[in-house]
């Protein structure tokens, strides 16, 4: 996910980062195309998404799953790192039928894709797939993006993974239907805040054309994916939107606000943990701040933060700099320690990134 003022979806950012390179080449296409048409018969294609999967992880893999299929690839299989739990806004999607647990994935596909993932580390379980698979194609979106495919479709422009999927499937002369339309169309609008976010071009708009051009109902979609959740996951919200914290005087000024859920938390309302995706969109409308922080507790124990920034901050140096990454105004992390700690070490890195070389 992405974006400046955008959603809870990240991806759209990318647009207003100055790239950190540009997008696929035709030979990049090339090698990506010649990856799918040259899987032997019968091959087995694995495609795997970052962990813990949003809109863009997911509707990327699957639309571009439901292409395959339409190509004729018989054996295919979708995964993702972790429980093979898919957050109830997303049961809906088509394709879901192509997934299968981490644990069960094919261990030496003939080709591998992965979608929407930076770097190696968000594939988890699954990274040693690159190695055993005959073919590894990476398709994302992230300027971070380490390029650990043996084919990179990597396009720091694009507003979503999905996007670069689309771009393939073209080139593959597979035609959109609704099955595949929906599943990109969630991802697309997911990366793009509702097609708020400031990556939202001219050129997104026109694919969500010709998504839409496929018969696809966006009302209902969208009250799917962003304006339903149990009335557990309400209150929940209230009380850990009631803890914020508003620090003005944080990232040289420019002001933070940031906020904690538990385990606990999650348990005394009897939600899972996806409902949580969903805070920092109404922490970051916070005035007063242009950096925003939701830090969430995993079942591990550890904390996954959700950065966004307005603009005064890049954010994706902070994640980077605590070991994770994104894009510039939304960007994450995974962090131990306790939750103060864990801000504590955001704040340092907010004044380094605002002082320190390259700062601004
Ligand atoms: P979100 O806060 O919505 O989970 O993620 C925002 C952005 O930061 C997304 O682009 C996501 O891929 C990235 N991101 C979030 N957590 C991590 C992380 O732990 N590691 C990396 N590399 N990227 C992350
Ligand atoms: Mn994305």
């Amino acid at each position: 996910m992405t974006e400046p003022s955008g959603g809870s979806a990240g991806g759209a950012l990318a647009e207003a980062t100055p790239p950190a390179g540009a997008g696929p080449t035709e030979a990049d296409w090339a090698a990506g195309v010649a990856a799918v048409q040259g899987l032997p018969p019968d091959g087995r294609v694995l495609l795997i998404c970052h962990v813990n999967p949003d809109g863009d992880a997911l509707g990327s893999m699957l639309g571009f799953g439901l292409g395959l299929r339409r190509l004729g690839v018989r054996r295919i299989q979708a995964t993702f790192p972790g429980p093979p739990e898919v957050p109830v806004p997303f049961l809906g999607l088509p394709g879901l039928d192509l997934l299968v647990p981490a644990t069960e994935a094919y261990p030496d596909p003939d080709l591998v894709i992965c979608f929407d993932a930076a770097g190696e580390s968000r594939l988890g379980e699954l990274a040693d797939r690159l190695e055993t698979a005959g073919a590894a194609l990476v398709l994302d979106h992230h300027a971070s993006n380490t390029r650990f495919g043996r084919i990179n479709l990597v396009d720091p422009h694009a507003a979503a993974t999905s996007v670069v999927a689309e771009g393939l499937l073209t080139r593959l002369g597979v035609p959109l239907d609704a099955g595949i339309a929906e599943c990109l169309y969630v991802a697309l609008s997911t990366d793009t805040g509702s097609f708020r976010f400031e990556a939202t071009t001219p050129a997104v708009h026109q694919l969500a054309a010709r998504l839409l051009a496929t018969g696809i109902r966006p009302g209902d979609i969208s009250r799917r994916i962003f304006d339903t959740r149990p009335f557990g996951a309400v209150r929940l919200f209230g009380e850990v939107l009631g803890r914020a914290r508003l620090e003005p005087a944080a990232a040289a000024g420019h002001g933070l606000v940031w906020t904690y859920a538990t385990q606990d938390d999650l348990a005394r309302h009897d939600q899972r943990p996806y409902v949580l995706e969903a805070l920092i969109d109404s922490v970051r409308c916070t005035a007063e701040a242009d950096v925003s922080c939701v830090v969430k507790q995993t079942t591990t124990g550890d904390w996954a933060v959700s950065m966004r920034s307005k603009g005064a901050v890049d954010v994706s140096r902070v994640a980077v700099a605590l070991g994770g990454g994104g894009h510039r105004f939304a960007a994450g992390f995974t962090g131990s320690g306790t939750v103060d700690e864990v801000v504590d070490r955001i704040r340092a890195e907010l004044d380094g990134a605002l002082t320190g070389p390259g700062g601004r």
